[in-house]
């Protein structure tokens, strides 16, 4: 490629509403562009990184025998109606109706339709096991769309669905795709992990999800280093109930420490600084004040950030009952969903805001002062910094590993894959069945495996980059090389060389872009440093004199002087 017949447009300043890293370089980068909350453009730059992600994702989906069709994004509301999942995935499936005044779902996924395959075409046990995939846009209306590609609304993913006989068929299905998925990461060149995971609202046994390791991640790790034992949080939990800060906590009681403020009462409760970040807080009282008696919650810790399928209420000094809240409960109680609670004692909705420390939320919403337990109202005036990114759990670093060999320690990280063992989830409740060697009819056992492709790019520049820009594993860089002549247009000698060099590198196979826009060194350089590609050569008349061309690697400090005949080899 030429950079003159290429589309390039970059950015000195991020725009405002890119929070983190990933984002705001994509941006600079010209990668994406913003139509709407969670809808991006992909520009032509942006693009060849999905197209790289796509086709290593492609081609370890064939080589684990998995065969590639493509299903509609917009499906009939009657296959969502079949398995229940048009009510139970609530505003989060965008929901269009055609002119007739049908209803139709925009895919999030696509396990009916693919079911719906299955039960048509799949007749005999002859035909299994099969595993069907595409990589196709999904729409979820996310509560909270936001970190650019990371959580987009419209978005693309990989989705692959097997058909087993059997349960012993579908383990083996998953992890075939299981190992198809430690070699997409290996090849995408990222540090990543796969943690036990639970099913949540997609249904069925057994889960593994894949996280880009990053401190900016969204999800909390949980792993022992001298083990293979890793959870999300989320598993962590649900696995060790019985020695979670959680389950001792319901036993304990603690009472106010005449000299401290609430707020580090409860965190020296749960064993955690002051400084520790949580997603969301929100306080609530169940004491007795004046004499009456009052049944509120003081402090909830949020899972996760929006799709909130459970929340803890933690105990707090002077508060007689401690007990776990249910997302269906807050709601019940406050008329609103958690992460929205009126000012004690009200049942108003007020946004509390995310990822604040306990000291700062506490303090926040109760004005809590050194001398105690005092509430004087909500403030949402006061100006709360942030701080790092880390989770109020139940499970926490230092706790002893389910499997006694060692102690945890947590890590972030963002979920770019995940695999599910259904089972019969959904041949069930479509009737999908196949005849058996005795030519009776048998539930299909099925799994479904996601990776999301579009989110690949943004946690693999959370994980890889400088005060420069992006730094791309050389496997899904727009480019691999780009050549930078220092005077394309005025000097003879240097552009022979730099137009045969292109010509070899690119016969060598390699992605190169020429740069003949004609730009000043630093333009050029700057450019090419925001945009991340992995390997640059300068091509100067200096050099040429000794025929010598100058090779950089995006993290090399400097530059390293090879002959003219080399360069090819030197790449390699
Ligand atoms: P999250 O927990 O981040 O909301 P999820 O668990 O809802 O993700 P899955 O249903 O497991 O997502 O979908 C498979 C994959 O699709 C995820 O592992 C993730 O990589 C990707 N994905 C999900 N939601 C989004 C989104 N809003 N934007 C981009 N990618 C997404
Ligand atoms: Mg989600
Ligand atoms: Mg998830
Ligand atoms: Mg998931």
């Amino acid at each position: 490629m030429r950079a003159s017949r290429f589309f390039i447009s970059t950015l000195k300043e991020a725009p405002a509403d890119a929070e983190i890293i990933s984002h705001k370089l994509m941006m600079r980068a010209g990668m994406i562009k913003r139509l709407g909350s969670g809808i991006y453009t992909y520009m032509p730059m942006g693009l060849r990184v999905i197209r790289k992600v796509e086709n290593i994702v492609r081609e370890e989906m064939n080589r684990a025998g998995a065969i590639e069709m493509l299903m509609p994004v917009v499906q009939p509301a009657e296959l969502w109606q079949e398995t229940g999942r048009w009510d139970k995935m609530g505003p989060e499936l965008m929901r269009v109706k055609d002119r007739h005044g049908r209803d139709f779902a925009i895919q999030p996924t696509s396990e009916e339709v693919v079911t719906d395959v299955a039960r048509s075409e799949i007749k005999s046990y002859k035909k299994l096991p099969i595993n069907f995939y595409h990589i196709q846009t999904k729409f979820r209306d996310e509560r909270r769309p936001r970190f650019g590609l990371m959580r987009g609304r419209e978005f693309t993913m990989k989705d692959a669905y097997s058909f087993d006989r059997d349960v012993a068929g579908m383990q083996q299905s998953y992890q075939i795709m299981y190992d198809a998925y430690v070699r997409i990461f290996n090849r995408f060149g990222l540090q990543f992990r796969a943690v036990a995971a639970d099913n949540g609202a997609i249904g069925g046994s057994g889960s593994h999800e894949f996280h880009v390791i990053a401190d900016t991640g969204e999800d909390a790790l949980v792993y022992c280093p001298q083990s293979d034992y890793a959870a999300n949080i989320e598993a962590a939990e649900a696995l060790a109930p019985s020695t979670s800060r959680a389950a001792a906590g319901a036993e304990l009681t603690k009472t106010a420490t005449p000299g401290k403020s609430r707020c580090e009462d409860v965190a020296e409760f749960l064993g955690l600084p002051l400084t520790t970040t949580v997603k969301s807080i929100v306080l609530a009282v169940d004491a007795e004040n004046d004499g009456k008696k009052m049944t509120q919650i003081w402090l909830l810790l949020l899972r996760g950030d929006h799709d909130l399928n459970e929340v803890k209420a933690a105990k707090v000094p002077g508060l007689a009952n401690f007990r776990f809240a249910t997302e269906a409960e807050i709601i019940e109680y406050f008329g609103t969903p958690p992460g929205y609670l009126g000012p004690i004692g009200t049942r108003k909705p007020v946004t509390i805001v995310a990822d604040r420390t306990v000291a700062a939320m506490s303090d926040f919403i109760c004005g809590a002062n050194e001398a105690g337990y005092h509430y004087t109202g909500a403030n949402w005036g006061r100006d709360i910094p942030e701080s790092t990114v880390a989770d109020l759990r139940n499970v926490v670093a230092g706790d002893l590993s389910p499997d006694g060999k060692g102690t945890l320690a947590i890590q972030r990280g963002i979920e770019v894959g995940h695999v599910f063992q259904l089972g019969t989830r959904y041949s069930q409740d479509m009737n999908a069945t196949y005849l058996d060697e005795a030519g009776k009819p048998q539930l299909m056992q099925m799994g479904c495996y996601g990776i999301g492709v579009t989110r690949i790019l943004g946690a693999a520049i959370e994980q890889n980059f400088d005060d420069k820009g992006i730094i791309w594993p050389a496997s899904i860089a727009p480019f691999e090389v780009v050549l930078c002549p220092m005077g394309y247009d005025r000097s003879e000698a240097v552009k022979a060389e730099a137009d045969r060099l292109y010509q070899q590198l690119t016969d060598a196979g390699m992605d190169v872009i020429l740069d003949d826009r004609g730009e000043r060194p630093g333009v050029m350089f700057a450019d090419w440093e925001l945009i991340g590609v992995p390997h640059r050569v300068v091509i100067g008349e200096r050099g040429l004199k000794d025929g010598k061309l100058e090779y950089q690697g995006r993290r090399d400090v400097e530059a390293t002087s090879v002959p003219l005949a080399e360069m090819a080899e030197f790449m390699k």
